[in-house]
C-alpha cells in the first residue's frame, strides 16, 4: 500500500496503516528542521518504507531500469544487509535523479532488535514514538548530504546530532565519549566498520563523529556549516578539522580522543 504528501511517499503493509500516516507527517517536520540547521537541500523525492525485510527494500524503492542491477548485485548487497539488519533500525539508500529511499522499522521491530550497540550509544527512549523520529530525522539526514559524500565518521555523527534537534533533547550517552579510540579509527578499521564487521571501530566512529559535530556546533558553527555546503575531499576535511582543533596535520584522531574522547558531562 502507498500514500503519499508533495515530494514524499510511503510504502507499507496494511497492518502498518496507522504507522505510515505517522511516519508521513513526520518526515516534512524532520527535513525542516535539517535544511533549517544545516543548510541542506532535501531531496527531489523521498521514498519512506514501512521496513519490515531487508530483502524487499531494494526492490520496493529502486527505480525501475535499476532493478536489473539490484537482482545482480544482490549477493553483494544481501551479505551486509542480512548481516546488519538485526542491530538497525533504519536504512537510507539514494538512486541517481535526487530520489532517496528510507526504510524506518515500526516499534514492533525495534522491540525485537539487537540493542546491544546502540545501548552503548544513545540513552534509552521510553517513548516508541520519539525512537521512530530519531531514526527518521537519522536518515533524512543521510538522505540531505548524500550528494556531499562526506566521512563515515562525520555522515553519522551531523545524523545523530540532527536527531538532537528534531527532538529538542539530547539523545546521545555522554558517557558514549569513552568509546572515542584513535587505534579503532585507523581508515582499515573504519571500513571495516562501515561493512558492519568491526563493532568497536564502529561505535568508536559514531561517537567520534557525534562529538566532533557537536563541538562544531558550539565552537565553530561556521565550519560546519562550510563542510555541508559543498563535496570535498575527504583528506582536505581532516584538515580543516585539525586546524580548528589546532591538531598536528595527520594527528586528526589523537587529538580528538585527547580532547573529547573522556567521561565528561559537557561539550567543551
Ligand atoms: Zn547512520
Amino acid at each position: 500500500m502507498r500514500l503519499s504528501a508533495g515530494s514524499i511517499d510511503v510504502q507499507y503493509q496494511p497492518e502498518d496503516h496507522d504507522f505510515a500516516v505517522q511516519l508521513l507527517a513526520a518526515a516534512e517536520d524532520c527535513l525542516e528542521s535539517i535544511e533549517g540547521k544545516y543548510h541542506l537541500r532535501r531531496p527531489r523525492r523521498v521514498r519512506l518504507v514501512v521496513l519490515t525485510s531487508w530483502f524487499r527494500f531494494p526492490f520496493q524503492t529502486a527505480p525501475g531500469y535499476l532493478q536489473p542491477s539490484v537482482i545482480v548485485f544482490m549477493p553483494f548487497w544481501a551479505l551486509r544487509a542480512r548481516r546488519i539488519w538485526p542491530w538497525i533500525g533504519g536504512w537510507q539508500q539514494s538512486y541517481p535523479g535526487g530520489i532517496a529511499a528510507i526504510g524506518i522499522k515500526p516499534p514492533r521491530l525495534i522491540e525485537q532488535s539487537d540493542r546491544s550497540l546502540g545501548e552503548q550509544l544513545f540513552k534509552q527512549l521510553e517513548d516508541p514514538w520519539q525512537k521512530t523520529i530519531s531514526l527518521l530525522s537519522h536518515e533524512l539526514t543521510h538522505a540531505c548530504s548524500h550528494p556531499l559524500r562526506l566521512p563515515a565518521w562525520l555522515n553519522e555523527g551531523l545524523a545523530m546530532a540532527a536527531a538532537d534537534h528534531v527532538l529538542e533533547m539530547d539523545t546521545v550517552l555522554p558517557q558514549s565519549r569513552a568509546l572515542i579510540s584513535e587505534e579503532r579509527l585507523t581508515p582499515k578499521r573504519m571500513r571495516q566498520a562501515v561493512l558492519g564487521r568491526d563493532h568497536e571501530a564502529l561505535l568508536s566512529l559514531y561517537a567520534s563523529g557525534y562529538w566532533l559535530v557537536r563541538w562544531m556546533e558550539t565552537n565553530e558553527p561556521e565550519l560546519l556549516i562550510e563542510l555541508l555546503s559543498s563535496r570535498r575531499n575527504p583528506k582536505l576535511v581532516h584538515r580543516m578539522l585539525e586546524k580548528a582543533l589546532e591538531c598536528p596535520s595527520g594527528a586528526l584522531w589523537s587529538c580528538v580522543q585527547t580532547r573529547f574522547g573522556k567521561s565528561q558531562s559537557h561539550v567543551d
